[in-house]
């Protein structure tokens, strides 16, 4: 009898406290989830949209802002294009762009002169060194060849010596096109070696002119293994790259009681029309990807808090921010962290919200719980039969809060977790728990209430670093470092963050330095990076070079 009062007591109070500002969290879940704002890729329509609503949002509200608007700029790499300086002369016949050859998106951009010569693995016996590899791609029988094996397969030839790859596809690919087509995916790093395509067409065209009989391109190869400098290619691969302005929007309730900041976040964008290389989960499908739960439902939640602490002076004051181009690899939340409108020493604590619309039995996920010494002990406080917490450790797991951990703020990761929708374009607003969300929201006032009294002081944690190779991956040790995945520089695998206490932490490379060389192979970004710590075991010990503060360094890593 007590317990049901007690739950009638609650709910009623939850209603007092919350229950109109579900609304809210509708309208906004309903708005950023909609056709018309085309899955919110950064730098679209969509994605003005989405920061002029929310914007707004904090205006009705009278939050304060940093900037003008709430609007806290920043550009990012959307896409590539080719260059001017792009060519390519097989033997003496100038290819055409598109038609006949194209460059692969992650070539590095560099000319090379030289033999072009036939190559049928990595390890032939071929000297490949300082030569143009030929390489058929069957992508039709065997084994369907993604951009990943692409990629993988050219940085092989590049340890082995060879200046530049050049793919034919001996079968088109699945959209019905020989060529792979030139174009941006998220994350597309380069690396160190020229790499291109060119169509069948032109390579038998120009066998036949230097002495090839037949009219099947699989029979030529035995033909060119056994002629020596048939072949001659001179190109040179520019990849200029393209820009998009998109923002995080941030705003501010102070607080008339402490000096102390707590920042509550999620990212808005997502994933705009899929495709392959977007990180959609249905890569064949292009169609609006809606984002409902990714991550429409953290924007719907913070937007109620942002509501709810306007109307109740916080203990602390609250940055509210919502971030841009998470997707892209976390580049909203870096620039946040990175061009900080409040003192860093001040930061308390951060709270990310990402994909909290489907809450179902097993509760709320929170992350980071071990990134201060205090949150375990707090958050117990609020378990629940009706809300369960599932509390967990890390503070790098892949969101927003990882840009703030890496700067050793504490940080909490709430989500109520995976689903068969994610990253597909069924993650829809027909599947949003909303009264689940409010719930959310009524615990994170509490939770945020009690983070936010000066007297509990929070004392950051290094949390403890898992070891396993991450998801998909060939790796069989861990560096323990959050690499910079979006950058083209090809100068090396820039370092976002170390985890404390993993393999890289230990071994002395720092945030900031940029990997270059690995076990004596060179690193010049993201793919070359995974494909060469595949290669190590656990109880290896490998020589590295860094470039830290513009000068190289050399260590050893022990895995
Ligand atoms: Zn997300």
């Amino acid at each position: 009898m007590r317990k049901i009062l007690l739950v009638i007591v609650a709910g009623f109070c939850s209603l007092l406290v919350l229950g109109q500002n579900v609304e809210t969290g509708i309208e906004v879940v309903k708005y950023l989830a909609s056709d018309k704002l085309e899955g919110r890729f950064p730098g679209t329509k969509g994605d003005d949209y989405s920061i002029k609503f929310i914007a707004k949002k904090f205006d009705t509200y009278n939050i304060s802002s940093f900037e003008p608007n709430y609007v806290h700029s920043l550009e990012l790499l959307t896409s590539i294009k080719s260059g001017e300086a792009t060519y390519a002369t097989l033997n003496d016949k100038k290819l055409e762009f598109g038609k006949e050859y194209v460059p692969m998106a992650f070539s590095a951009s560099v000319e090379y002169k030289g033999e072009l010569i036939f190559v049928d693995s990595v390890n032939s016996k071929e000297k490949v060194n300082n030569k143009w590899v030929l390489v058929k791609i069957n992508n039709g029988n065997s084994k369907e060849l993604n951009y990943r094996d692409l990629i993988d397969l050219s940085i092989s030839f590049a340890n082995e010596g060879a200046a530049g790859v050049v793919f034919v596809a001996m079968q088109n690919f699945e959209n019905g096109k020989e060529l792979v087509p030139f174009k941006y995916s998220r994350s597309v790093s380069t690396i160190g070696i020229p790499v291109i395509q060119i169509s069948r067409e032109i390579l038998l065209g120009i066998l036949n002119a230097n002495g090839y009989k037949g009219n099947d391109l699989e029979d030529s190869f035995d033909f060119l293994s056994k002629s020596n400098g048939l072949l001659n290619l001179s190109s040179s691969v520019e990849i200029d790259t393209i820009m998009s302005t998109t923002a995080n929007i941030a705003g501010f309730v102070e607080s008339e009681k402490s000096e102390q900041w707590i920042v509550i976040g999620a990212h808005y964008d997502h994933l705009g029309y899929g495709g392959s290389g977007s990180g959609s989960r249905a890569p064949k499908i292009q169609e609006i990807h809606n984002g409902a739960d990714d991550n429409a439902s953290g924007v719907g939640l913070v937007v109620m808090l942002a509501e709810y602490y306007s109307k109740n002076n916080p203990e602390a004051n609250i940055a509210f921010v919502l971030f841009g181009a998470e997707e892209e690899g976390l580049i909203g939340s870096k620039h946040f962290v990175e061009n900080l409108p409040i003192d860093k020493e001040k930061i308390k604590m951060m709270i990310n919200f990402d994909m909290v619309g489907r809450l179902r039995d097993a509760g709320v996920s929170i992350m980071g719980a071990t990134t201060a010494e205090e949150f375990d002990s707090v958050l117990n406080i609020y378990q629940s039969e009706k809300l369960p917490l599932r509390i967990g450790g890390g503070g790098y797991s892949g969101s927003d809060q990882a840009s703030f951990y890496s700067e050793k703020i504490p940080v909490l990761f709430f989500s109520t977790g995976m689903h068969g929708d994610y990253h597909k374009p069924s993650d829809d607003v027909d599947k949003i728990n909303f009264d689940g969300m409010l719930q959310i929201a009524e615990l994170l006032v509490k939770i945020t209430n009690e983070f936010a009294k000066d007297d509990l002081q929070l004392t950051y944690k290094e949390a403890p670093v898992q070891q396993s190779g991450g998801h998909g991956s060939k790796m069989k040790v861990k560096l323990g470092i959050m690499p910079d995945m979006t950058s083209r520089d090809n100068n090396g695998l820039g370092v976002d963050g170390v985890t404390p206490g993993g393999v890289a932490d230990v071994s002395g490379i720092q945030k900031g330095d940029r990997i270059i060389e690995l076990n004596g192979k060179k690193v010049s970004g993201i793919y070359e990076y995974m494909h060469i710590m595949s290669e190590f075991n656990p109880n290896d010990k490998i020589p590295a070079k860094l470039i830290r503060d513009k000068k190289q360094i050399e260590i050893i890593i022990e895995f």
